[in-house]
């Protein structure tokens, strides 16, 4: 089993190269742990006072949608509706809804690879990541029983919540790393800097590139294969970009590793090695189609990016594949944005 620390240097591999200095703004840098990782966020400010509100105000924001959109708090909004929300509607937050709203779209579009509802299934394969033991099958498909994510109902108009039977268990991890990177972003708008990135772990969302640059340049590395077409360079603005794979968080099991990311048909751990990068408009939607494409496998994932506007994927199994696009977007031009309040 992989230790955190080893996970978050491999999921690294999605580093930053460096940057030239800006005209008239600085670069300052910051990390903290939230989500069960470190979330580090790169901008540019007038000063060091600026940078430092602008941090606080990002890393708050992060924390409090973790309180919100967690399995592993008790008290998160997403798990006190799993307990209440069981045949009847209950109300959700919006940002909670948003992200429930977006996995069921997923979930829709990929024939249910992507699935927030495989909660319970998703905590027997931690279990077994501590205990270095296979799930029991018994246990497993009691489990997958109480998943699915058609037993998941939204209600726009009142923003309600519904699940279908007791021991259900909705499980963002998949997608809410994208969005806090994106809400991150967005407040540092609000703020009034524009040129920054917001980094949770693996899920990247860029701002404006840096002053006087065409984009932030990211690596996407591939640790185990040195050759030029694993490795890549990115120049990202206005744009997000995820990795999903094994590297960070698996389970080793006579000789099959078996990742985090789980495969709803048949409630087991992928075992084929896969490594999806995605790049998109929005870090909620890089998030959710790496993870489901990595479900999906080189042919149907590419074929589902193909067919989602401004998304781009590169997927390294035992070779290559890239979709038309890829690495579009590179580097957006400036999109018009709401006015900051
Ligand atoms: P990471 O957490 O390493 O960034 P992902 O974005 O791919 O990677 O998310 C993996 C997490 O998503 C798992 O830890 C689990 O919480 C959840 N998950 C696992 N399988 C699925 C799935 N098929 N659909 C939706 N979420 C999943
Ligand atoms: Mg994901």
């Amino acid at each position: 089993m992989s230790s955190k620390s080893r996970g978050f240097l491999a999921a690294a591999c999605l580093g930053f190269l460096g940057n030239a200095a800006a005209a008239d703004r600085h670069l300052f840098e910051a990390v903290e742990p939230h989500m069960g990782t470190l979330v580090r966020i790169k901008l540019y400010a007038d000063g060091a006072l600026q940078a430092k509100g602008a941090f606080r105000a990002a890393f708050d924001r992060i924390a409090q949608l973790d309180d919100a959109l967690s399995d592993y708090k008790p008290e998160s909004e997403l798990n006190r509706i799993c307990r209440t929300a069981v045949a009847r509607p209950v109300e959700a937050g919006a940002e909670l809804f948003r992200v429930l709203e977006a996995s069921q779209k997923l979930a829709a579009e990929t024939d249910g690879a992507f699935d927030v509802t495989l909660g319970p299934v998703i905590r027997l394969w931690r279990q077994a990541r501590i205990t270095n033991r296979l799930p029991d099958s018994a246990l497993l498909r009691e489990a997958a029983g109480r998943c699915g994510y058609r037993k998941l109902h939204l209600d726009p108009a009142k923003r309600t919540v519904m699940l279908d039977q007791a021991g259900m268990q909705l499980d963002a991890g998949g997608i809410a790393k994208g969005y806090a990177a994106d809400a991150a972003l967005s407040i540092l708008e609000q703020l009034g800097i524009r040129s920054a990135l917001v980094a949770a772990s693996g899920d990247l969302a860029f701002g404006d590139p840096p002053p006087g640059q065409r984009g932030w340049r990211i690596g996407v590395d591939s640790i185990d294969r040195p050759e030029a077409a694993f490795n890549r360079v990115l120049e990202l603005s206005n744009a997000a970009v995820s990795t999903s794979g094994d590297r960070e968080q698996h389970l080793d099991i006579d000789g099959a590793r078996y990742s985090h990311i789980i495969d709803p048909i048949t409630a087991m751990g992928l075992s084929s090695p896969i490594t999806v990068t995605v790049i998109a408009r929005h870090g909620i939607d890089a998030d959710g189609f790496a993870t489901a494409v990595s479900v999906l496998g080189p042919e149907r994932g590419i074929a589902f990016i193909e067919k989602q506007a401004g998304a781009s994927a590169l997927v390294v199994t035992d070779r290559v594949v890239e979709s038309a696009r890829w690495p579009a977007p590179m580097s957006h031009a400036r999109a018009p944005r709401a006015k900051s309040h």
